[in-house]
């Protein structure tokens, strides 16, 4: 089969605010002919479907999803980035050329194409996972949605919801399906929760509209074609099952890294994306990484910032790259903590956007004090101001940096 074939300096996967930010700083930046290539029809990644507010500098109030989207576009293709859409990434050439370059399989309207690039930054996301990969045994009824299928049916496709729904999740993002859910002129059930309750909870959840059940498990969806009810398991060993015609799996996001370990490089066990270093280097050189794909679920505009920041360190690896870097150092956390970001050292002097990692909790802990250590030595301990919570970032002063052995083993972070 004939195959177009080009070549490129920057190829860029994925045009959410990640790919796109990571686009227009680097075309903006002289970095020669950038590209950036989106699968679906339209650039601007999840912001696209998302029609509440929260997104951009001003986050209370502030741009719509959509809004948003269209500004991070207009930024990039106004900063000269070649953007295609309609057009998917589908591997990674057998044969790389022997100058470190990067050879990517597209498939898009036009047929299949080969693009080579000096250098390529993956900025494919993160998804919802769905309820198969949650093992939520029952049929496979209609009225099953993530919070991205329902966003893109009620506000892309204009296609009908159900009448009676339930959200399983109450993060934001369980929030952001509720609203949606009540757009589409569904009534909001239940909130559902393996949680226990907390007072940041009851702060996000929009007064008496709907009941928040916590400490709650779904064991299964009853309905053969249509969806019927959701059956739970509470904490006290009770089954109930709630009525409805619509439910809606939120948050537990993981990243899309399907190419990325199509390409073989190192992932971390915590993010389960890409290992990198603070800048957004991955396990093969001439390889970055940047956005969601890297930490899923963050803000769209840490994401963006990501994408912007990436473009020195990919600038410094066109003009040739820094002198040889050191071995990085893994870092790694205890349990309940579920992660850290970046989860490698860089190069010297090298610290993460704003100075800081990022790091979640699958418990709720309450001020905790965060301990940094490497082979027993202890590098440094800081309390956090606030509660840590799941599914909500919370932050570690990378200060430390500077006293980490690079011939030592793994630097872990463990809560006390
Ligand atoms: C329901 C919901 C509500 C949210 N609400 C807010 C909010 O109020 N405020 C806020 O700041 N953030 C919010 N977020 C988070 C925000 O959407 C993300 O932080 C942001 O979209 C991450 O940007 P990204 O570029 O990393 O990934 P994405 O936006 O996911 O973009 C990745 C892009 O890569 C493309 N892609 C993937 N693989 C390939 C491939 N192989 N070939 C070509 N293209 C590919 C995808 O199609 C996608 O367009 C919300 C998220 C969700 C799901």
């Amino acid at each position: 089969m004939t195959r177009d074939e080009r070549t490129v300096d920057v190829l860029i996967v994925g045009a959410g605010p990640a790919g796109l930010g990571a686009g227009a700083e680097l075309a903006a930046s002289g970095a020669g002919r950038v590209e950036i290539l989106e699968r679906e029809l339209d650039a601007g990644g999840v912001p696209r479907h998302c029609r509440h507010g929260g997104f951009g500098r001003r986050p209370r109030g502030g741009e719509t999803g959509d809004e948003y989207a269209r500004r991070c576009v207009a930024a990039a293709v106004r900063a000269g980035a070649t953007l295609r859409t309609g057009v998917t990434v589908t591997g990674w050439a057998e044969n790389a050329p022997a100058d470190g370059a990067h050879t990517l399989e597209i498939t898009g309207p036009a047929g299949l194409e080969r693009i080579t690039a000096r250098a390529v930054v993956l900025a494919t996301g993160a998804r919802e996972r769905p309820r198969s990969a949650r093992l939520v045994p029952g049929g496979r009824p209609s009225g099953v949605y993530t919070t991205g299928e329902l966003q893109q049916a009620v506000h892309l496709y204009r296609q009908p919801v159900g009448t009676r729904a339930v959200v399983i999740g109450n993060e934001a993002v369980g929030h952001a399906a509720a609203d949606t859910l009540r757009t589409a002129g569904a009534e909001v059930v239940a909130m559902v929760t393996d949680q226990p309750p907390s007072p940041a909870a009851a702060l996000l959840r929009p007064r008496g509209r709907f009941p928040l059940l916590t400490r709650a498990t779904v064991t299964g969806l009853t309905g053969r074609t249509a969806l019927t009810g959701v059956t739970l398991r509470h904490e006290d060993g009770r089954t109930t099952t709630l009525r409805c015609d619509t439910v809606v799996f939120t948050g537990d996001f993981v990243p899309d890294h399907e190419l990325a370990r199509r390409a073989g490089l190192t992932l971390d066990r915590g993010t389960r994306g890409p290992a990198y270093d603070a800048e957004y280097r991955t396990s093969l050189p001439g390889v970055f990484a940047v956005g969601n794909l890297l930490h899923a679920v963050e803000k769209a505009r840490v994401a963006s910032a990501e994408g912007r920041a990436a473009a020195a360190p990919v600038l410094r690896h066109l003009a040739g790259g820094p002198p040889p870097a050191p071995r990085p150092v893994a870092l790694a956390v205890d349990a309940p903590l579920l992660w850290i970001a970046p989860n490698r050292t860089g190069p010297a002097g090298a610290r993460p956007l704003r100075g800081r990692f990022v790091l979640r909790t699958a418990r709720r802990l309450e001020r905790p004090v965060l301990v940094v250590s490497q082979d027993g030595r202890e590098l440094d301990r800081q309390r956090l101001l606030l509660p840590a919570v799941p599914g909500r970032a919370f932050h570690l002063g990378a200060g430390w940096l500077g006293r980490v052995d690079p011939r030592g083993s793994t630097v872990r972070i463990t809560a006390v």
